[in-house]
């Protein structure tokens, strides 16, 4: 499948990507990051929305967003408890004075929001969605103009990691499908350039998967086999956060494929299908 590229951006300095919404991309990046994280700035009717602050490490974006707010701020928002979006949000709001809004059940209790949201609730204007999958208090935002946040669920440059415990494949999927029966324009991702004309790469994401699941079963048809080993086989990553990260989807798709009874763990740990499968 196709994905986005775009040039190192400046760090520091806000970029207009829709009307009312700027970008601050935080300098942290890397393999999982791409460039760094989308912190982005939303104006609405009772002020300017912080998303995903960044990472802790990163003193200089800190400063790059409250001088931005110049004092208007009503408010921060995350996407999920991931460090490179949640990291500066204690420090954030610190400096703000503002609360943090987040998925009613955080997936880390280092962390309590302010404003607990729940599937469907509106802040900043937008319709909170719950989108389990890639970390289970994933949450994407909808303006009614048809701009959609999708932190890391939906991303341009890359497909998302789901690793479990946390992270979980059939919901993951599950939350794909609910996006294409939307009709938003405009994805606005957690890392990487803004993406028009969302659906055909969001259907292209589900499809992906539904091959990776169909090798899987592939695979298996063949002989038990580790996950270790069929990670291996299947992803045939050389570079070790990669290779772990193809592990982690890896052992995504075994746990869903085992939740539907299509596969099972023998006594030495090998992945093997079911007699019904
Ligand atoms: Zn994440």
């Amino acid at each position: 499948m196709s994905f986005s590229t775009e040039p190192k951006p400046n760090y520091g300095v806000a970029e207009q990507v829709a009307p009312g919404i700027n970008r601050i991309v935080a300098n942290n990046p890397s393999m999982m990051t791409y460039h760094g994280t989308n912190t982005y700035v939303i104006e609405a009717e009772d002020g300017v929305y912080v998303l995903d602050p960044g990472p802790a490490s990163d003193q200089a974006h800190l400063q790059s967003i409250t001088d931005h707010l110049r004092g208007r701020a009503a408010g921060i928002i995350l996407s999920h408890h991931h460090s490179d979006h949640f990291g500066l949000t204690p420090q954030l709001r610190e400096a703000l004075g503002v609360p943090v809004y987040a998925f009613e059940i955080p997936a880390d209790d280092a962390f309590t929001p302010d404003v607990a949201l729940k599937d469907g609730d509106e802040v900043a204007g937008m319709d909170a969605l719950h989108t389990p999958g890639h970390a289970s208090d994933h949450i994407c935002l909808a303006r009614s103009d048809g701009v959609l946040f999708t932190g890391d669920h939906v991303m341009s440059w890359n497909s998302s990691i789901v690793a479990p415990p946390d992270g979980n494949m059939a919901s993951y999927v599950q939350q794909l499908r609910r996006l294409l029966e939307r009709d938003d324009n405009l994805y606005l991702p957690g890392h990487g350039p803004p993406l028009p004309d969302p659906l055909p790469h969001t259907r292209q994401l589900l499809n992906h998967r539904e091959r990776r699941e169909r090798a899987i079963l592939n695979a298996l048809a063949e002989g038990s086999e580790t996950a270790e080993r069929l990670a291996n086989r299947l992803y045939r990553k050389s570079h070790p956060h990669l290779a772990w990260a193809a592990q982690r989807n890896l052992e995504a798709h075994l746990e869903k494929l085992s939740h539907e009874g299509v596969v099972r763990q023998n006594g030495t740990g090998k992945w093997m299908l079911t007699d019904g499968a």
